[in-house]
């Protein structure tokens, strides 16, 4: 059946191959395991408006092969994933190894990504935003709160003031087509980081701690 095919980018499962099941993705009302969710089963993956729409309309499918054995209850006739398992298995472009943490040296400007030991590997793979809507749902979990911010519909505003100055040291906009406008002392700047696979709060704990050019002294 068309739409009925796994979405993971390379895999050809479909819905009449019964020896593999197909799960659907998760519902909107368990936001966070679907954005998990459709982390995983975006990479490698252009998302166009054909594929936009049947994230929009949950239909989307991923096979079995992607999930680990523990993630999914085995029943007689069919297997089901566990609340909050997501693909991990066979995925375009990674090896399906764990996490294997980079070499000390190569991590220490990286505090800030530094991920508690607690959170299960699963999780820590990757972060990315594909809508302004989860891009406030990320932003209303926790910001910095030496920003001051607004979350609204049509963009979302995060400024950074140094009491010495009237203009903010930064005034960054995301509108809702994830366009980013970033002002620094009200120039316009390019932004060094990507919302799309970076928190917001992180991006903000960033530009706070960047040290800026001071200028040509006389
Ligand atoms: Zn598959």
């Amino acid at each position: 059946m068309p739409g009925e095919n796994c979405a993971i980018v390379g895999c050809g499962i479909c819905r009449n191959q019964n020896k593999y099941g197909l799960f659907k993705i998760p519902p909107l009302t368990k936001p966070e395991w679907r954005q998990n969710f459709l982390a995983q089963i975006l990479k490698g993956r252009i998302v166009d408006e054909k594929f936009s729409k049947k994230i929009e309309s949950s239909k989307v499918w991923v096979c079995e092969k992607h999930y680990e054995p523990d993630a999914l209850y085995h029943y007689a006739t069919r297997k089901v994933p566990k609340e909050d398992a997501i693909p991990t298995l066979n995925l375009p472009g990674m090896s399906n190894k764990t996490y294997v943490p980079r070499p000390i040296n190569s991590i220490v400007k990286r505090e800030q990504n530094h991920q508690p030991a607690n959170i299960p590997s699963t999780s820590i793979k990757t972060f990315s935003i594909y809508t302004y809507r989860q891009f406030l749902q990320n932003a209303s979990m926790s910001i910095n709160n030496n920003w001051q911010y607004s979350l609204l519909d049509q963009s979302s505003t995060f400024r950074l003031f140094d009491s010495r100055f009237q203009v903010p040291k930064f005034d960054l906009v995301v509108d809702c087509h994830l366009k980013v406008t970033l002002r620094v002392f009200g120039w316009f700047s390019t932004c060094p980081f990507s919302i799309m696979s970076m928190p917001i709060n992180t991006i903000l704990t960033k530009l706070e701690t960047m040290n800026l050019c001071v200028g040509i002294s006389n």
